[in-house]
Formats: C-alpha cells, sequence, structure tokens
C-alpha cells in the first residue's frame, strides 16, 4: 500500500494585485485502493489543490507538506512526481500540436516505466482502452487533443490513467461537460483501473451526478480554500440536496 499525504498545505499565487493565498491549511491523506472525492464550489482552491500536487510552477507553496510514502513530493520535479506514480487529469487538458496520440503515449509510457513497452503487448492495449473508452481507432494518428471535443478529451484524460496505470489519480472535473452516455464510459474506465486496487483515486467535483458512477469511500467539502466538512458517501447525498451555502455561510469571507 502506498500513501500520497497532505499536510496543512499553504499555496498562493501571484496576481497583478499581488500575492493571493488560495489554499488555506489543506490536510488530505489517501491511500492506494481508496477513493476520495472533493466537492467545492467554483473558485474554492480544488484545481489549485491538483495543479500544486502536480507541480505545477504557477503556484507556490507557502508552507505544509505533500508526501508520498514519507518521500517528499514538493521538492520533486514535475517529471519525477509523473515518475514516482502521481497522475494529473486537467479540468482543460492542453492541445499538443505535431505530436500524434500515438507517439505521446508511447513515449509517455516509455519515461514514465524507463523502459519501453514490449511493442506487441503496448500496441493492443492501446486499441483496447481506446476500444472501451470509445475513442473511434482514427485518433490514434490525430495530434493530441488538437480539435477534439471536450468529451474527447475527458476520454483520453482516462486513457492515458488506464494506459500508465498511476499509483494516485487526481481527476479534476472530469465529469464537467460530459453528457449521461459520455460520464459512463469515462466512470467506467476509472472503475476498471481502480478495481485492480493498487490505485488512489482524488476525484475533483463540483457535482455530485459523477458519484453515481464511481463511489467515493470517503468525501471533502472544500470551501475557500480549506476542507469544510468530511465524511462518508452520505455527505454527497447532503450536498445533492443542500447545496454548499451552508458551508459558505460558515466560512468568513474577509480572513
Ligand atoms: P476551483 O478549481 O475550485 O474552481 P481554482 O483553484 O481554479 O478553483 O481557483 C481558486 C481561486 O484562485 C480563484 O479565485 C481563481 O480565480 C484563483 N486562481 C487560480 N488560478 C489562478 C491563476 N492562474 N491566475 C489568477 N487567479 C487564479
Ligand atoms: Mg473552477
Ligand atoms: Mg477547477
Amino acid at each position: 500500500m502506498s500513501t500520497l499525504e497532505i499536510k496543512d498545505l499553504y499555496v498562493s499565487i501571484v496576481t497583478e494585485q499581488g500575492s493571493k493565498q488560495i489554499l488555506k491549511g489543506v490536510s488530505l491523506t489517501i491511500n492506494t485502493g481508496e477513493t476520495h472525492a472533493i466537492m467545492g464550489p467554483n473558485g474554492s482552491g480544488k484545481s489549485t489543490l491538483a495543479s500544486t500536487i502536480a507541480g505545477h510552477p504557477r503556484y507556490t507553496v507557502d508552507s505544509g507538506s505533500i508526501t508520498l510514502d514519507g518521500e517528499d513530493v514538493l521538492a520533486m520535479s514535475v517529471d519525477e512526481r509523473a515518475r514516482a506514480g502521481l497522475f494529473l487529469a486537467m479540468q482543460y487538458p492542453v492541445e499538443v500540436p505535431g505530436v500524434t496520440m500515438t507517439n505521446f503515449l508511447r513515449t509517455a509510457k516509455t519515461a514514465l516505466d524507463g523502459k519501453a513497452p514490449s511493442l506487441r503487448h503496448w500496441t493492443k492495449d492501446v486499441k483496447q482502452a481506446m476500444s472501451q473508452l470509445r475513442i473511434d481507432a482514427d485518433f490514434a494518428q490525430r495530434n493530441v487533443n488538437e480539435g477534439f471535443s471536450g468529451g474527447e478529451k475527458k476520454r483520453v484524460e482516462i486513457l492515458q490513467l488506464e494506459l500508465f496505470r498511476p499509483r494516485f489519480a487526481i481527476l479534476d472535473e472530469t465529469d464537467s461537460g460530459l453528457d449521461v452516455d459520455a460520464l459512463k464510459v469515462v466512470s467506467e474506465g476509472v472503475n476498471r483501473e481502480h478495481a485492480k486496487g493498487e490505485m488512489g483515486t482524488l476525484l475533483i467535483t463540483h457535482y455530485t451526478r459523477i458519484l453515481r458512477y464511481i463511489k467515493p469511500d470517503f468525501v471533502h467539502v472544500f470551501v475557500d480554500g480549506r476542507i469544510a466538512e468530511e465524511g462518508g458517501p452520505e455527505l454527497a447525498d447532503r450536498l445533492e440536496e443542500e447545496g454548499y451555502d451552508r458551508f459558505a455561510a460558515a466560512t468568513p469571507a474577509v480572513e
């Protein structure tokens, strides 16, 4: 079992108005085999948390720690974090002009594992994963995310998840903009990987809808840069009924 531990994390960004604190003391422990949902309103800092774990240079860690089995994640480069088994499915996946999906997937897999995958198995794995995610075979020769629809980009994020097999997957609003059919397909992909028992998942979402397909073990309500409440799956049901207002009211608007 592996453990990703976030302790009392404070993160800020530099804007034109100066430095702005976004995360204000986040603590969270995820073990492989567990699914944690982070639910919160827009602007509460969910993507900031995801990007900070992945090592986006835009975000400055003011204090606190992130460790993976005791190793200091914050001291690792973005590449080292990926090789250590951290995977981020971005809220807004980026287009990579001039790089085909096939080349990208194989190059990334080789970099992650430190050796090239056996060609015969790899080709079969890619084909199978694409077909299960209902990604047309033509996409293999297209440039990464270039001209893909929102839903296609999200499927491709989960394609990477299934092929790269991370220890910890952070899924940042993978559900947003998906119709019900796409949501099911994407959720099935996550669940297939989860069923192997070797992955911890941090599922970031604004809506409870995806939790019908991906069952969280723990739910954390995220408001104004910190976790305002924690519980089991029943907490998501309460959010569905009550929304986030109750939590927002409990949080001071001005520090
Ligand atoms: P969420 O994902 O919960 O919607 P974000 O982490 O995207 O929240 O944003 C949290 C806050 O930080 C928001 O007020 C947002 O405007 C601000 N923020 C985040 N990233 C940037 C950025 N790159 N530049 C300016 N403001 C940012
Ligand atoms: Mg947002
Ligand atoms: Mg976000």
